[in-house]
């Protein structure tokens, strides 16, 4: 499974399945003595201790039942039995990384206890992994027999402290995985959300070419004029079929399936188009904010932009790249010479969703950036929350000494602007000034300097 730095505790046992795995008495008491995977006791304590911890939200349960064992004894007694449940357990023990818990928990049943991360589609794509490795037969002196698995899934959602009743729920989801086939193997909110990603998957492929993406713009003003001075291009879509899709649930979607590359090549052609048209026409001095996935975040990027900024006639320093601190780690030899390649260029780069990442602080030493976007949620709670006031001021702070500038993203009030025009924040963004807007309502507001009317630094005597 994926994994990242709060991942669950390493409790996987020291490669459980191979027969000559240390096996002394204490050890007696957490593995099962067939396999050598963890015994049912000893993974239900673990459970019970994840659940009390803060990671708790983000447990997941696999419950892994072998289809048609009985008839195996049946066929060709417990020796056949125990080979095959012997080679299931290394099977599974393979999928396994330094994260999670793999365990026995009946005569032939299994049970995983993983990080879904929040979302419960990373369980649905392990048990796929699980389904996939399963279609292989197992082969017991030179004859094969195929048996299947289900799969029954619950997630420690809606507050579940209680170990029993999470592996009763995927037991559960098992025994109804039984009975309506092997390919529906969990409850039926997953298997909903997982036909939703499969279609989501299918149509975001025809999305483009059927004229379903477009950008609209989100206005960033100065913090001090109120001067609208760029705009973060922000992508929707509208399928013929699904209605409105959330880029938060079509772009995970895009980059698993490596559409990625496509897309964001169409919307930073599409973006600097129209930055290269406004600055021609009205504004010369509006910039660009276009988000770059990871994904993207390569050499095919770097040639890209240029060939876009080229086509646009747009200036590389009113194109401003946001890229998550995701896409800065880790210490990849490829990330160093995309970030010099796309400096050379001139564009400039930023931080986006700064400070909801990871908590190294490196790369910014390391790599010449120009801006950091502060995360919505340090601002939504200004001015009154200590803290934020604390961590958005040090971030401002800490951009200028760096030689860079901030951006507030998620500005909803005239007084969080207020604080963070006092802290020396230098550029604002949020429904404050404006929702993300068409092309045509933006320049409509800019030609008006309506936006710069909304907000002024400077305390109006009525406001
Ligand atoms: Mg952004």
């Amino acid at each position: 499974m994926p994994h990242d730095e709060a991942a669950l505790p390493v409790r996987h046992g020291s490669n459980p399945v191979q027969p000559n795995a240390v096996h002394h008495s204490g050890y007696a008491l957490v593995l099962d003595s067939l396999t050598r995977l963890h015994n049912r006791v000893y993974i239900a304590e673990c459970l019970q201790q994840l659940l009390k911890s803060p990671r708790a939200a983000r447990v997941g349960v696999l419950f892994i039942d072998l289809d048609g064992f009985s008839k195996i004894n049946d066929i060709g007694g417990y020796d056949l039995g125990d080979s095959i449940l012997r080679d299931a357990a290394s099977r599974l023990a393979g999928l396994m990384d330094q994260q999670g818990l793999l365990g026995r928990i009946g005569s032939d049943g299994f049970l995983i206890v993983a990080d879904d991360h929040g979302n419960p589609l990373t369980l649905v794509a392990f048990a796929q992994r699980i389904l996939d490795l399963f279609a292989v037969p197992f082969e017991v002196a030179g004859a094969e027999y195929y048996l299947g698995v289900s799969i029954g899934m619950a997630r420690s959602v809606h507050d579940t402290r209680d170990a029993s009743a999470l592996i009763r729920d995927a037991g559960s989801a098992m025994r109804r995985a039984k009975q309506s086939g092997r390919a529906e193997f969990f409850n039926k909110d997953m298997q909903d959300q997982l036909q939703r990603r499969f279609r989501i998957e299918t149509l975001l492929r025809h999305a483009r070419a059927a004229g379903e993406l477009k950008l609209v713009y989100q206005p960033i003003v100065d913090s001090a004029s109120g001067e609208t001075v760029g705009a973060e291009a922000l992508l929707r879509w509208t399928s013929g079929e699904l209605g409105d899709v959330a880029p938060a649930e079509f772009i995970p979607v895009a980059e698993e399936a490596g559409l990625m590359e496509s897309i964001g090549d169409w919307v930073l052609e599409q973006a600097c188009a129209q930055a290269g048209q406004w600055r021609w026409s009205f504004a010369p001095h509006v910039a660009v904010s276009v988000n770059i996935s990871p994904l993207q975040f390569n050499e095919h990027l770097v040639r890209h932009v240029a060939a876009c900024l080229e086509r646009s006639g747009l200036d590389a320093s009113a194109l401003q790249l946001e890229i998550t601190e995701r896409g800065l780690m880790p210490d990849e030899p490829a990330v160093s010479a995309t970030v010099a390649a796309l400096v050379k260029l001139g564009v400039r780069l930023s931080i986006d969703d700064f400070g909801t990442g990871y908590a190294s602080l490196s790369y910014l030493k390391r790599f010449a950036l120009h801006n950091l976007k502060i995360d919505r949620s340090f601002i939504q709670s200004l001015p009154h929350d200590r803290e934020s006031v604390a961590i958005t001021h040090a971030v401002v702070t800490m951009a200028h000494a760096l030689g860079m500038t901030a951006t507030a993203e998620g500005v909803e009030t005239r007084e969080q602007a207020t604080a963070l025009f006092e802290m020396g924040c230098d550029m604002l963004q949020g429904y404050l000034f404006s929702r993300p807007a068409s092309p045509a309502e933006f320049a409509d507001a800019l030609s008006d300097a309506d936006l710069g009317n909304k907000w002024c630094a400077v305390p109006q005597s009525n406001p």
